[in-house]
């Protein structure tokens, strides 16, 4: 019917973002429109399955999180980035291209044994996706998808989340 056209011609590519040979995809305006921010959380509520929560990634992570986990009908659990949360259930540091990064789980939001659909805007290379599977793991939650708007495919992001089901709405 078109809706997915119309996110697809939302998308705003960025050259030399954020360094240089860099082509940034800028998700902003997909958000910002009415018609493809439904059209792409009621795509991927259509992936949750059985879970029983969401959890989003910060920052964007958090914008789709949250409409898919509205749209499934569950909650939404915010996996955060380091010095934000008052008590944590668990930290995971990993690489970045440059220098590392470090995710949080806030304390006592996931029961043991509860199913997770992780979402994120984007799916790169799957650092990011794969520390929170990670967390989510130690802290006794069955992940049972992961869901991005964009998998950016040449950076294999899928092979590094496997044999987690990865659910991605469009692909550059
Ligand atoms: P990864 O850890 O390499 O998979 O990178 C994914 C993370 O970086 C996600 O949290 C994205 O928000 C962000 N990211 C990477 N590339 C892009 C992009 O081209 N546009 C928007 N966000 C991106």
């Amino acid at each position: 019917d078109g809706s997915l056209t119309h996110v697809v011609g939302l998308v705003r590519d960025v050259p030399d973002y954020p360094a240089p040979g860099i082509l940034f995809k800028d998700l902003t305006p997909v958000f910002a429109d009415a018609r493809a921010f439904t059209t792409v959380a009621t795509e991927l509520a259509a992936c949750v399955g059985e879970a029983d929560v969401v959890a989003g990634i910060e920052a964007r992570g958090f914008l789709l999180g949250a409409a898919v986990a509205l749209v499934a009908g569950v909650g939404v659990i915010p996996v955060r980035k380091a010095g934000k949360l008052p008590r944590v259930a668990g930290s995971r540091t990993y690489d970045l291209e440059y220098g590392t990064a470090t995710l949080e789980l806030p304390a006592e939001t996931v029961s043991p044994g509860a199913r997770v659909f992780v979402v994120d805007d984007v799916l790169a290379t799957g650092g990011t996706a794969a520390a929170t599977v990670a967390l989510l793991a130690v802290a006794g939650a069955e992940v049972i998808g992961f869901g991005a708007l964009l998998e950016l495919t040449a950076l294999s992001g899928r092979q590094a989340l496997a044999p987690l089901p990865v659910h991605a709405l469009l692909h550059a």
